[in-house]
């Protein structure tokens, strides 16, 4: 229920969900939020906002908030509500007795794409300092870590290259695996605008989004790749790019790397990748695919904005590197209206990848391995780092099965219901001996957990988000953490009992500390921040107010670099036992596993996740709309009602996984990037029938 009243006071902060970043106004009486306004001058929304925003406050006073530390000492044990220290000093002597026991390296931890800047930074100071291991990951792994590899690789840093009021400029828009209308829905309406004000479309996705079609837009060229297919599109778009003469020359022989050019673009000239040959294989008319190539590389200014549908297959790193060429070769990065950009799905996936999170990179994307960063962060921190990247996440669960790993602070993550193939999830949770969680509320992974930390929402403490397009903006403490502390807090409670101490008064005092360890943050600072409102990073002495656009006048890495990307099928292969494809994403009113959505007011408007199917997949089967149906893989089956529609094409089928209820990636493969990890959720091999079983 929306509160009313007349506010009292005000405080200026960051939309907690997607990687737009929209701030709101928290209008308040007393300690309560009674309504999220958006904020005029906010960079990222200039005044406007979803609905998931305004009604976010919803989940932070929602009865189901755990506001009690709890333990038990086996996962069978009934929750025992303790004092913080009680909870801190069982967590702590567990993971020595485990340290102890298995080993420096038997225990990690996972920071928050959720959480602060500030936050992260803590967590993964925390692994690396206290427990003397590099085994510390982000939930980015499932979603962007590809991101980071391909844009490092290609361009010099793991970011997007524009801001979004780039978009503005644009001449033509290449949607590339992203819904922006449901997933960035503020974004999404900029993009709609510069798309109304005549701007060329060419959506890639095999279902038909809203961007498609919808009142007043309708893009040029559609091109509904089949699920797994897309490096084998992006190299036929470069191929008709470079076969017909449409390269920007002069652009790439002043900006990158030469020698690398020519040998991709003898790679991708071969005839193998022409449309003709690609065309019938995708799933795409071969005419379309080359007038898309030709639009993209001559209409002007062309902006690509990619999402999950790029990142999340066994290729996905290849495809990241696969846009990244393509831009290159049409001179459509470093100008205005023209870049690459990753669609964030949460609210801070670039700022945890910023800070460390990864185990082979401290703050700043620099390796671990290199002596002279290793060597600044020792001295400032006071402790000996390991130079031997750490374990992710996959490795961690594969090494807990195998006996060999077996402990976990998790800190704002719900690995059971969000990561692929949950029972060999849950198999490496159960294997464990100390798994911490510090959240709002009991989630999925808790049921495995042996200490639960209350965790604050973005209402209960002071800190920053970065978006997608690397503006870091402040988070405002508007009510007191009802679990007592800001989760910062709970990790310093938590690296003081394990004898590392931190003693942080305030998040400003940690930003000091990214600011002076971080070269890319060197000017960044809460005095700042309040100044300018927000700031793109980088942001130091030769860009003191940010940098909204990067590799303006060359690439960060110095020349831009053209990667070879082979296109090699996923090992996960339709059969007559499984013939469809089914494919994954999210819908407007719901926000990723739904903890937080489905505890705000927005939470009627979509029940369940549903299975969309095509008329003829769904007639065949003998399924109408409405109909509960029985959704099979290798991994496992689920039910859920069935959606038939003509967004799909025949042979794919589309769900959602808000819910656990119905619980989607109990389903999805064990299938993931060979550069990064990152899960394959969007290709499983499925069979779908009408069922009776709830
Ligand atoms: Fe903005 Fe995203 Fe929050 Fe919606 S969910 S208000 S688009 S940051």
């Amino acid at each position: 229920i929306i509160a009313h009243g007349q506010p009292e006071h005000s405080a200026v902060t960051t939309c907690a969900y997607c990687g737009v970043g929209c701030a709101f106004k928290a209008e308040m009486q007393g300690t309560r939020v009674v309504r999220m306004v958006p904020y005029k001058d906010g960079k990222a929304n200039e005044g406007h906002s979803c609905v998931k925003g305004r009604f976010a406050y919803g989940y932070a006073a929602h009865k189901d908030r755990i506001t009690k530390p709890m333990i038990r000492k086996k996962i069978t044990d009934p929750w025992r509500e303790v004092s913080w220290e009680e909870a801190i000093a069982y967590a702590a002597s567990e993971f020595k007795r485990i340290q102890d026991s298995f080993g420096r390296d038997a225990v990690g931890g996972i920071t928050s794409s959720r959480c602060t800047n500030e936050e992260a930074y803590l967590v993964q100071k925390l692994v690396r300092a206290a427990f003397g291991n590099n085994n510390v990951d982000t939930c980015a792994r499932v979603c962007h870590s590809p991101t980071g590899y391909g844009l490092k690789t290609t361009l010099g840093t793991s970011a997007g290259t524009q801001d979004f009021k780039s978009v503005d400029e644009a001449d033509v828009i290449l949607v590339v695996g992203a819904n922006p209308t449901d997933g960035h829905p503020v974004f999404g309406s900029r993009m709609k605008k510069r798309l109304r004000q005549g701007a060329k479309l060419i959506v890639a996705d095999p279902r038909r989004i809203d961007l498609v079609k919808s009142p007043h837009i309708k893009a040029d060229y559609h091109l509904p790749l089949k699920p797994g297919s897309n490096v084998a599109f992006v190299n036929a778009m470069a191929h008709v790019i470079v076969t017909e003469g449409l390269v920007d020359e002069a652009y790439v022989r002043e900006r990158c790397d030469l020698a690398d050019f020519e040998v991709w673009a003898r790679f991708v000239a071969d005839e193998r990748h022409a449309p003709e040959m690609v065309g019938p294989m995708i799933g795409v008319d071969p005419a379309d695919l080359r007038a898309a190539a030709r639009l993209y590389a001559t209409g002007g200014a062309a902006a690509i904005y990619y999402g999950l549908g790029v990142t999340e297959h066994s290729q996905g790193s290849t495809m990241v590197m696969g846009l990244a060429n393509l831009a290159m070769a049409t001179g459509n990065i470093g100008k205005p209206g023209a870049g690459v950009n990753p669609l964030r799905g949460q609210n801070n996936v670039q700022g945890s990848c910023d800070m460390g999170s990864f185990p082979h990179e401290l703050s700043g994307y620099r390796h671990v391995s290199d002596d002279a960063t290793r060597e600044t962060f020792e001295s400032l921190w006071g402790a000996t780092l390991s130079a031997e990247p750490g374990l992710r996440i996959t490795n961690m669960l594969d090494e807990a099965v195998g006996g060999g790993f077996k402990g976990l602070y998790i800190q704002g993550e719900d690995i059971a219901q969000s990561d692929p193939d949950t029972h060999h999830v849950t198999a490496g949770l159960r294997a464990m001996e100390c798994i911490v969680i510090q959240d709002l509320f009991l989630n999925e992974t808790a049921k495995y957990a042996h200490v639960f930390l209350p965790g604050a929402s973005f209402l209960e403490k002071d800190g920053t988000f970065t978006n997608a397009e690397r503006r870091i903006s402040r988070v405002r403490k508007v009510m007191p953490p009802l679990g007592g502390y800001a989760d910062w807090e709970g990790t310093m409670l938590l690296s003081n009992a394990l004898g590392y101490p931190m003693h942080y008064t305030h998040p400003s005092e940690i930003m000091d500390e990214i600011a002076q360890l971080t070269p890319s943050f060197a000017g960044v600072s809460y005095a700042r921040l309040d100044e300018l409102g927000s700031i793109q990073w980088p942001c130091n002495a030769e860009a003191p107010e940010g940098t909204p656009m990067m590799h303006v006048d060359r690439f960060v890495r110095g020349l831009g670099k053209f990667m070879i990307t082979e296109y090699v099928p996923t090992d996960e292969r339709t059969t007559a036992k499984y013939p469809l494809i089914l494919t994954t994403g999210r819908i407007l009113s719901q926000y990723n596993v739904g903890a937080q959505t489905r505890r705000t007011h927005n939470s009627r408007w979509h029940e369940e996740d549903v299975l969309e199917i095509h008329p003829f997949d769904a007639e065949s089967r003998g399924i109408v709309d409405g109909d509960l149906v029985a959704l099979e893989s290798r991994s496992g089956d689920i039910a859920l009602k069935a959606r038939v529609t003509e967004r799909m094409q025949p042979g794919i089928v589309y769900t959602t996984f808000h819910h656990a209820k119905t619980g989607a990636n109990v389903i999805t493969t064990d299938y993931s990037d060979w550069a990064t990890n990152c899960p394959e959720y969007k290709v499983t091999a499925v069979q779908v029938r009408r069922t009776n079983r709830p």
